[in-house]
C-alpha cells in the first residue's frame, strides 16, 4: 500500500508551490489506491504559529485535499526524537557542540583553513571545532551533531545503501561518502533551542508513518542522502523519494512563505478556483 505524506511547518501561509507539492503527493496517493498523511512540522515552536496551522487545513481542504485523522504533530513527538538521538549517541557518533553562528563563519574564513567556505543542504560545512567533545560533556545549552566520517564507516561500504528516486530523476542513487563528509559536514541532530532537528525529526516520523513515498520539492534533494544515512543508521526503512520541479514567480525567483501574492489564501480571495491552481502549476 502506498503512503504518501505532505509535511509543511507553520511559519507562514502555504503558497502555489506548496499548493503544487501537496497535489502531486496527493493525487500519487489516489492514483494507486493509497493513504495520504498530513504531518505538522511545528518543532520551531518559536516561529510556528497556531493560525498559521489552521490556515493549512484551511488551504489545503480548499483544494480537495483529504486526509487522514489524527494529524501527526512533531511539537508532541519530542520523546521518539530523543529516543533516536539517543541510539546515534550509544553508537558513538555524536558530540555536542557550542559553536555559535558566527563562531563557525569565522573559523571557515579564518586564512589558514584556506579553502572557500563551503554551504551544503544543512547551512556552512561544520569546521568540526568540538568533534573531540564527548557527550558526556554536554551542557543545555550545547547541540549535538553527528559526527558524519563516523557515521559513514559505520554502515561500512556505501555502495549498496541508498534510495530510489521517482520522477524526472528515475533511478537508484547511492550513498556517496565524499558528499556526505564534504558536501553535508557534521549536520545537526539536535538544535540548543528545540532539542531535536528537522533532519532527525523528519526521518523518525516517515518511519512512524509507514511512508513509501515521499514526495517534496527539488530543494529538499541535496539533504535526501542525510536522510537515507540516518535511516539506515537507526534501522528503519528508506522509503521512495520524488523530488519534484519548484514554482517560481515572473522573475524565476523560487517562491518562499513571504511571497503573500502567491499565497493560496491571498488566490483564492481574488477568486482563483482548485483548478486554476491545478492549471497554473502545469509543466
Ligand atoms: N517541513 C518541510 C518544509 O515545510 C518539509 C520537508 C519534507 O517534506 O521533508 O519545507
Amino acid at each position: 500500500m502506498v503512503v504518501e505524506r505532505f509535511a509543511p511547518s507553520p511559519t507562514g501561509y502555504l503558497h502555489l508551490g506548496h499548493g503544487f507539492s501537496a497535489l502531486t503527493a496527493y493525487d500519487a496517493a489516489i492514483a494507486q489506491e493509497g493513504r495520504f498523511l498530513l504531518r505538522i512540522e511545528d518543532i520551531d515552536t518559536a516561529r510556528s504559529k497556531p493560525e498559521y496551522e489552521d490556515a493549512i487545513y484551511e488551504d489545503l481542504r480548499w483544494l480537495g485535499i483529504k486526509w487522514e485523522e489524527p494529524v501527526l504533530r512533531q511539537s508532541e513527538r519530542m520523546d521518539h526524537y530523543n529516543a533516536a538521538l539517543e541510539r546515534l549517541t550509544d553508537m558513538g557518533l555524536c558530540y555536542p557542540c557550542s559553536c555559535t553562528r558566527r563562531d563557525i563563519i569565522e573559523a571557515l574564513s579564518a586564512p589558514q583553513e584556506g579553502s572557500e567556505q563551503q554551504f551544503g543542504p544543512d547551512g556552512a560545512i561544520y569546521p568540526r571545532t568540538c568533534c573531540t567533545r564527548s557527550m558526556a560533556q554536554k551542557s543545555d545549552t550545547d547541540a549535538v551533531r553527528l559526527d558524519m566520517r563516523k557515521a559513514v564507516a559505520a554502515l561500512g561500504v556505501l555502495s549498496g545503501t541508498g534510495y530510489t528516486e521517482l520522477g524526472e530523476n528515475v533511478g537508484w542513487k547511492s550513498l556517496s561518502s565524499d558528499y556526505l563528509v564534504e558536501r553535508c559536514g557534521d549536520i545537526v541532530l539536535a538544535r540548543r533551542d528545540i532539542g531535536t532537528s528537522y533532519h532527525l525529526a523528519v526521518v523518525v516520523d516517515d518511519a512512524a508513518q509507514a511512508v513509501t513515498h515521499v514526495t517534496r520539492g527539488a530543494d529538499m534533494a541535496p539533504a535526501t542522502p542525510i536522510h537515507v544515512l540516518l535511516q539506515n543508521l537507526l534501522s528503519l526503512p528508506t522509503p521512495n523519494y520524488r523530488h519534484h520541479r519548484l514554482i517560481r514567480d515572473d522573475t524565476g525567483k523560487r517562491l518562499a512563505k513571504r511571497h503573500d501574492a502567491l499565497a493560496l489564501r491571498t488566490l483564492r480571495g481574488s477568486g482563483w478556483t482548485p483548478d486554476d491552481v491545478r492549471e497554473a502549476v502545469k509543466p
